[in-house]
């Protein structure tokens, strides 16, 4: 039923007018077109989808492509038809489609032009379509993204289960193609057994990406992983990248801080409509957007090959979605960054997303997440940790990719633990061999609970041997003792621990034993936390700058004929000498700077701060500052259009439920921002003509603009504080501004 063989390199530039295979594309395709059961484990972007189009496309009859995804079909569909004279060359059969439609489609499949039919799982399974397909001449069956079959890992989906079934009532000996690029030992093994694939050939290729460049940072409290995400930003500017957070809610929070600090960034969720999801994508592959926040529904599908970071603001549910979400930055083979928050705080979060599952699902999730969270705790070499996890190994000296990762570039120091390994196995082997990790920590360090005590493994030899030490220092001992070969993890019971050989003959002659302790991120988090606090304390105020700084606004206000304070208030000049300002943008971020004033009178002190900095050698407290999106913009445009309506102050504060007090403090901040307001209307409610002279003349002469010392001054004519301050705020609308 195949066409006899070709010469394929000519039949590849002929169909698809590539002039290489890559990778083990040649090899596997040879396999499908001698009609072998073929296991395909290919990276995403590795091309997989050739090897089962091209056969098609030179075999007799149709292929049926299983695909999960149906909004995902009609692309293929268009992608194989763009490469063909004939728009019948592929097809997709799904819930999609009206009954007109599904007839033609069928029509063409009969008539032999139909080489590639992708159909859902569901679809195939269906009775009605069952019989059809029996009828019609199968070239063979590829079923893509197979990781679907098994439990373990993510997007697992029924359905699936029930492939194997149907094809073998389409007639005996139909070849199968499997394809995937998520694929850990354990789910290999249920992707085999569950298609029932005869002797198959299988071809593994290398998960490395060696030009991705792995870290993890601990997220600290509020605030902290966004304003490190937004200095990571303003560093990648222009380049694109994807912000993977846990809701959706957090899609629009995180983008909009990230608009606030003038980024171009955009939600985007499964919760959106679909047209706005739809232009979305295309304003990121367009580069109209550069940073898209996205839940997991993003990234399906989309092929932009100069994703230049993806950044997970939450640790994702496990290391399959991690290795995925990752896997979109840097396709091309240049720059990937990729960079992942963790606190334990998310891990909570976590369990709480699952707590309403079936148990089995629930204890499967726990156990895929305990393994993210030791990803991220590692201290070892992370795409060793990585590529482990996925059934490779991986030289961390030597490799491609080695030394790209947060740990092999700060390495911690390894110390000597010959005797703790041996404690370890010694554990496991009293234990016979049947307990997961966190009971093993239990044992070695004597803490009892219900297995303990049902188990009876309290009363071992070894229980408490390693009282002395802590959780994350056995941790540690376990999960290199993993990763050294001393140990494995069965895959059959997920998570029960077992010696090797090497661990076998470890127990009887020890050999020297090199440990990292893992990162103790509650630790790390404080640190962190300390170390922000000192740094925007250093922001210490430095006496000689701000003595330069009251020079400088004395020169400048009386080149102005104006009082100092009317150009910059003391608060400002104080803030300016603790975090030296010298852009525009960080120069609008001290308090009461509006960036009309600091366009106006910023030049010259940002001037004198670039000079001051340079000459004595400044570490600056921190490179920018982060705008938050939590301003008072609201309120102040609803005082603004209310004065010009020349609404009453004291109604607009009532309004606002503010005393007039707090509402003339909010006017006086906008005008020394740089807006005029003329609030004379009201003040003529208050004061007679002559009084308002002699209060104005007052604030052109004060050196300070003080309200208490006015208040001194005026206080035997009976004005107010509040009439003072309506008075201060005419003089600097009008000489300010
Ligand atoms: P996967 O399904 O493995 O994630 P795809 O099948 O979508 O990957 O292929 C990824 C990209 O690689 C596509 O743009 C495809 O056109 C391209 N590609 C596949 N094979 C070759 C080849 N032999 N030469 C050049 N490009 C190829
Ligand atoms: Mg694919």
């Amino acid at each position: 039923m195949i066409t006899a063989e070709k010469n394929l390199k000519s039949t590849l530039k002929e169909y698809f007018g590539f002039s290489e295979f890559k990778d083990n594309q040649e090899k596997i395709i040879q396999s499908v077109l001698a009609g072998k059961d073929t296991f395909v484990i290919m990276p995403t972007g590795g091309g997989k989808s050739l090897c089962y189009q091209l056969p098609a496309l030179m075999s007799e009859g149709t292929a049926l492509v299983v695909s999960p995804l149906i909004a995902l079909m009609k692309n293929q569909v268009d992608l194989v038809r763009g490469y063909s004279q004939n728009e019948s060359v592929a097809h997709f059969l799904n819930s999609s489609l009206t009954r007109a439609q599904s007839t033609k489609v069928k029509q063409d499949v009969v008539s032999g032009v139909t080489k590639l039919l992708y159909v859902a799982p569901e679809t195939l399974n269906k009775p009605d379509n069952r019989r059809f397909f029996e009828k019609i001449n199968l070239s063979f069956v590829a079923v893509d993204e197979a990781h679907c079959i098994s439990e373990w890992g993510h997007d697992f989906r029924p359905e699936y289960r029930k492939i194997k079934q149907t094809i073998k009532s389409l007639g005996e000996n139909v070849p199968i193609i499997a394809l995937t690029a998520t694929a850990t030992p354990k789910v290999r093994e249920d992707i085999k057994k569950n298609l029932d694939l005869n002797n198959p050939n299988i071809f593994l290729s290398s998960f490395n990406r060696p030009n991705l460049y792995y870290e993890v940072r601990p997220k600290g409290k509020k605030g902290n992983a966004e304003r490190q995400i937004i200095q990571f930003l303003k560093q990648k500017e222009g380049k694109s990248g994807i912000i993977y957070v846990l809701t959706r809610r957090d899609t629009h929070e995180v983008a909009k801080l990230l608009n606030v600090n003038g980024i171009k960034a955009a939600p985007y969720n499964a919760g959106l409509e679909s047209q706005v999801r739809a232009d979305t994508q295309d304003a990121f592959l367009k580069e109209d957007i550069d940073v898209i926040v996205a839940t997991i529904a993003f990234g399906m599908g989309i092929d932009k090959p100069d994703v230049r970071f993806v950044i997970h603001y939450s640790i994702p549910k496990s290391i399959e979605n991690y290795y995925q979400e990752t896997g979109r930055a840097g396709r091309d083979g240049l720059e990937g960054h990729c960079i992942a928050f963790y606190s334990y705080k998310d891990v909570q979060k976590l369990e709480k997303l699952m707590k309403d599952k079936p148990v089995a699902e629930r204890e499967m999730n726990a156990q895929l997440l305990q393994e993210m969270i030791a990803y991220a705790e590692t201290a070892i070499c992370r795409r060793k940790f990585l590529l482990h996890y996925f059934g490779e190994d991986f030289d961390e000296e030597n490799g491609p990719g080695a030394k790209l990762d947060d740990n092999s570039r700060y390495p911690k120091k390894e110390q000597e633990s010959k005797e703790d390994l041996l404690k370890i196995l010694k554990v496991v082997e009293e234990s016979k061999e049947a307990h997961i990790l966190k009971n093993i920590v239990r044992i070695v360090m004597g803490r009892k609970n219900q297995d303990i005590e049902d188990y009876q493994l309290n009363e071992l030899k070894s229980f408490g041997s390693g009282a002395e030490q802590s959780e994350t220092y056995w941790n540690s001992v376990i999960r290199q003792g993993i990763l050294a070969g001393y140990i494995t993890k069965s895959i059959q019971n997920f998570g029960v621990l077992k010696l090797t050989d090497a661990g076998r003959s470890f127990l009887k002659k020890p050999v020297s034993f090199k440990l990292v302790i893992n990162h103790n991120f509650i630790q790390e988090e404080a640190d962190q936390e300390k170390a922000f606090m000192e740094s925007s304390k250093s922001g210490v105020l430095d006496q000689d700058l701000l003595k330069l700084l009251k020079d400088l606004r004395k020169k400048e206000a009386k080149k102005r004929e104006l009082p100092p304070y009317v150009i910059f208030q003391d608060p400002s000049l104080e803030e300016m000498a603790s975090q030296y300002p010298i852009s525009s943008d960080e120069f609008a971020n001290i308090t009461g700077v509006s960036k009309g004033k600091a366009i106006k009178y910023g030049k010259k002190f940002s001037e004198l701060i670039k000079e001051y900095v340079e000459e004595n050698d400044i570490d600056r407290p921190q490179d920018f500052v982060m705008k938050s999106v939590v301003n008072k913009s609201g309120i102040k445009v609803f005082i603004i259009q209310n004065i010009d309506k020349k609404i009453p102050l004291e109604d607009i504060a009532s309004e606002k439920g503010m005393k007039l007090e707090e509402l003339l403090k909010e006017i006086e901040t906008i005008v020394m921002s740089g807006t005029k307001l003329n609030i004379q209307y009201d003040i003529d409610q208050y004061l007679d003509e002559y009084q308002q002279e002699d209060i104005y003349d007052y604030f052109s002469e004060s050196e300070t603009g003080s309200l208490d010392e006015a208040y001194l001054e005026f206080e035997d004519e009976g004005i107010t504080m509040n009439e003072l301050q309506m008075m201060k705020i005419k003089f600097l609308s009008e000489v300010a501004n």
